[in-house]
């Protein structure tokens, strides 16, 4: 049994590149940007001079063509900065490109995924309304075919990069009678397509993340920006929820990472009674707990993205292995991100409550993981189903 738990030496220069550019290019702004709530500006311009834009793309599209490895790790070295603005970078290069990659036409692909890779396009998915959340298949967007075009009524809400962003895929009810078998995606330019408009939604955590409520009124688009097939939607949006969810938990990690390191740090600093705090055992005994929880979360997420770089299709959903594993590393690092937050917090005493710490804002950010690609609920009721499975395998 050949178990290496290192990352190769590729693996670890990149990691190094994008820690170091986080440090120089992004810590210094992020107390004001978390402030006033707003993206830095150039973010997906700077990670193009990264080449970490497109990391699994095919070159012929830009990217870098490596796997969902590298790609978790890119995502967990910015969160050690900022687990809003890698969910931001998730979103975009995860949710919404490689979605659009592993489903729309050669000709768009070639279109759109190059300027994703430059930084020029920054992207979003649209699945949740404000009526369907966790029962996403509840979906009331309607896309009626008029033409050559589709003519779309309906909004979505807590769309990350809504905001911002230059290119959307979303779902929508081609053929509402048929429930699941009547929902279809499209892909778009929001900033240049009429019927359009966002409303950016104010959060408490995840801040310097835009999130928008989008509103469709009679938006045409043409008929060939359906993507994957008329009603086809749910294997579009099945498909991809797996690197999704895997890729996210790397959010937590790199936060929950961070929290760890400030707390460490802070605890062998901060003198009361005469001591410094980590000498006290209430105080290692959290410390120690923060360490496994971050170690297990680890494990769980990587040994999930390595799985799904040994398929050759990728694909996740219902009835896979990928399914119940994308979840558990969601679930389990979601919940033990909050912990971990709660415990950083708890170290730092009252200067956790303040802002000027890093920690403030990890434990603000960690909450979402617990919500958003599908709540702990959810994830559990995923899980249980696959595990009832009549061909599961416990080693997986
Ligand atoms: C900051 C942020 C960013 C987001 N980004 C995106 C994005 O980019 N694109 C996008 O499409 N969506 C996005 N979302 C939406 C997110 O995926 C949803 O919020 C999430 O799926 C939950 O839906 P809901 O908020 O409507 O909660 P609801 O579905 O209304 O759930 C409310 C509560 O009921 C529980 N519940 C619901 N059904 C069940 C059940 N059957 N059994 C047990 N408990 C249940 C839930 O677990 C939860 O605790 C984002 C959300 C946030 C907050």
């Amino acid at each position: 049994m050949a178990l290496d738990f290192t990352f190769t030496e590729e693996q670890r220069m990149l990691e190094d590149n994008v820690y170091k550019w986080g440090m120089s290019w992004l810590e210094p702004q992020m107390e004001h940007a978390y402030e006033v709530d707003e993206m830095p500006k150039d973010i997906f311009r700077e990670l193009a001079k990264l080449g970490v834009n497109g990391i699994v793309f095919e070159e012929k599209y830009g990217g870098t063509a490596m796997g969902y490895v590298e790609t978790t790790l890119v995502y967990e070295t910015i969160s050690r900065i900022s687990n809003a603005l890698s969910m931001t970078v998730g979103a975009s290069q995860t949710l919404a490109f490689d979605n659009f990659r592993r489903n729309a036409s050669e000709k768009h692909k070639l279109q759109v995924l190059p300027k994703s890779c430059t930084g020029e396009l920054i992207g979003c998915l649209g699945i949740t309304e404000p009526n369907a959340g966790s029962d996403a298949m509840g979906m009331t967007t309607r896309a009626v075919k008029k033409g050559d075009r589709y003519i779309i009524n309906g909004s979505k809400i807590f769309i990350t990069n809504g905001p911002v962003a230059d290119f959307m895929l979303f779902y929508a009810k081609t053929d509402p009678e048929k429930g699941p078998h009547g929902i279809s995606s499209f892909w778009f330019y929001p900033k240049k397509t009429k019927g359009f408009s966002c409303e950016k939604i104010k959060k408490w955590g995840m801040r310097t993340s835009p999130t928008g409520l989008l509103t469709f009124e009679d938006m045409e688009i043409p008929e060939d920006q359906l993507v994957g097939g008329l009603n086809k939607g749910v294997a579009v949006l099945t498909g991809g929820l797996c690197t999704e969810r895997i890729t996210l938990t790397a959010c937590s990690l790199g936060s929950q990472r961070s929290c760890l390191e400030l707390s460490l740090k802070y605890a062998k600093e901060r003198v009361q009674f005469g001591k410094p705090i980590a000498s006290f055992q209430t105080i290692q005994n959290k410390l120690a707990d923060m360490y496994c929880g971050y170690k297990a979360s680890r494990w769980l997420c990587y040994s999930a993205a390595a799985y799904c770089d040994t398929l050759t299709d990728k694909r996740g959903g219902k009835g896979t292995d990928l399914d119940r594993m994308a979840a558990a590393s969601l679930l389990f690092a979601g919940e033990m991100g909050t912990k971990i937050g709660l415990d950083a917090i708890q170290i730092h005493g009252g200067y956790g409550y303040c802002t000027e710490y890093g920690v403030t804002r990890h434990f603000l950010d960690q909450k979402l993981w617990e919500i958003g690609a599908g709540t702990s609920e959810i994830r559990r009721m995923i899980i249980a189903r696959e595990l009832m499975r009549d061909d599961f395998r416990s080693g997986l």
